[in-house]
């Protein structure tokens, strides 16, 4: 490279100048649907619980070193054995832990396109090669392209978010087995909204040492704030991530609150079966919005296209009305693409009360231009 980096940058690795960082604006609005949360809090009754569990430990002494006893819970949780399990802080944190041992410089990780970007982000800083995988014409998976990039690049990880974000299609189980029959490369899926689509990867771990499924509390289970997050995959992997794991990674706190919202899983279970109904509710509304297609979801959040509208003055038309959704027109394949969470029914009629004015304000902008430049 002919451009040297100045000062103290210099010792920074050229792939980690190169890609650009993982950012999010940092915007406030009453009605805040841009991060696929879930609408609905714990209840008042299981944050109690938890504080007065924290109360009672010593908060000057590191939490357990491998906390066995959440470990069990998420591994009966989720239908598994406890030596395939790791906890981490969000699932953020575990996908670092995989890459760190599995990517190197040069090592292949076929992506689909476009993904959750951390991926992508994380390999690259890592030295790795990305292979972006295009999804279909309708932003759907597309199982043999996958098949095909898998195969031809030799890729050691293939990474399939499903649902996925910000599209929220799913890949078939079937696909998603046969994948992990074509070649021995780590199968790597995703399943941070999988309560919300009915389908799950876990019962294709007990035959396929290759696949590692990851899955958080951030949203069916309503614990974002306390970032907890698992992978599942063979006790043989697991113990390799773990080495990458930082020790104590997971304060007891977060730990007491995923027991009990584990404990609770029937009341979230209910919750998430009203967020299913309200999304198909809001994907049957943004559908006769003219100018508008939705794409069909199986997560808690759709994504929206915008057929004449332009989405970056639309998305700051709808933040000005108090409603804040994400814009993702930078990704690839979406530029003319807003992605909006499953809010309550209230959310749901503020935002789309507000998409309906943008789009009239955004005509009118058109229109005026248009007369002005004749
Ligand atoms: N995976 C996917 C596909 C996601 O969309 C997100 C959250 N945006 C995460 C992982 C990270 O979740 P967390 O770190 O909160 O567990």
């Amino acid at each position: 490279m002919s451009d040297p980096a100045p000062g103290p940058l210099k010792h920074v690795k050229p792939a980690v100048r190169a890609v650009a960082a993982y950012t999010l604006a940092a915007r406030r609005a009453p009605v805040k649907v841009n991060q696929n949360e879930n609408p609905y809090d714990l209840p008042e009754a299981l944050k109690r619980r938890v504080l007065e569990k924290a109360l009672l430990g010593p908060w000057s002494r590191y939490p357990e070193f491998d906390p066995k006893e959440l470990l069990e819970r998420l591994a009966s949780f989720a239908g598994w054995r406890s030596d395939g399990v790791l906890a981490g802080n969000g699932s953020n944190e575990l996908i670092e832990a995989l890459l760190l041992v599995t990517v190197g410089p040069g090592t292949r990780v076929a992506i689909p396109e476009p993904t959750f970007t951390l991926y992508a982000l994380l390999t690259r800083v890592l030295g790795g090669e990305v292979v972006p995988v295009p999804l279909g014409s309708d932003l759907e998976y597309d199982a043999a392209s996958l098949a095909r990039a898998r195969r031809e690049s030799k890729a050691a990880l293939t990474i399939v978010c499903s649902p996925n974000n910000p599209t929220g299609g799913v890949l078939p189980l079937d696909d998603l087995r046969r994948l992990c029959e074509t070649g021995d490369g780590l199968v790597v899926v995703d399943e941070a909204y999988h309560e919300f689509s009915g389908q799950s990867a876990v019962p294709l771990l007990a035959d396929h040492p290759n696949l590692v499924v990851l899955r958080t509390f951030s949203k069916a289970m309503a614990l974002a704030g306390l970032r907890v997050g698992y992978l599942l995959a063979s006790p043989e992997l697991v113990r390799e991530v773990n080495k990458a794991r930082l020790p104590y990674n997971l304060n007891f706190i977060s730990q007491a609150a995923a027991m009990a919202a584990m404990e609770d899983w029937p009341a979230l279970e209910r919750t998430v079966a009203r967020l299913v109904e309200h999304r198909e509710g809001l994907f049957a509304a943004l559908r006769d919005v003219p100018g508008v297609r939705p794409y069909p979801s199986r997560a808690n959040f759709i994504l929206f296209a915008l057929e004449q509208a332009e989405p970056g003055p639309v998305f700051e038309s709808i933040h000005r009305r108090g409603v804040l959704v994400r814009d993702v027109s930078a990704y690839p394949r979406l530029s003319r693409c807003l992605r909006v969470s499953v809010g309550s029914p209230a959310e749901n009629q503020a935002f789309l009360a507000a998409l309906g004015e943008a789009l009239v304000e955004s005509r009118v902008a058109v229109a005026t231009e248009g007369g002005a430049g004749r």
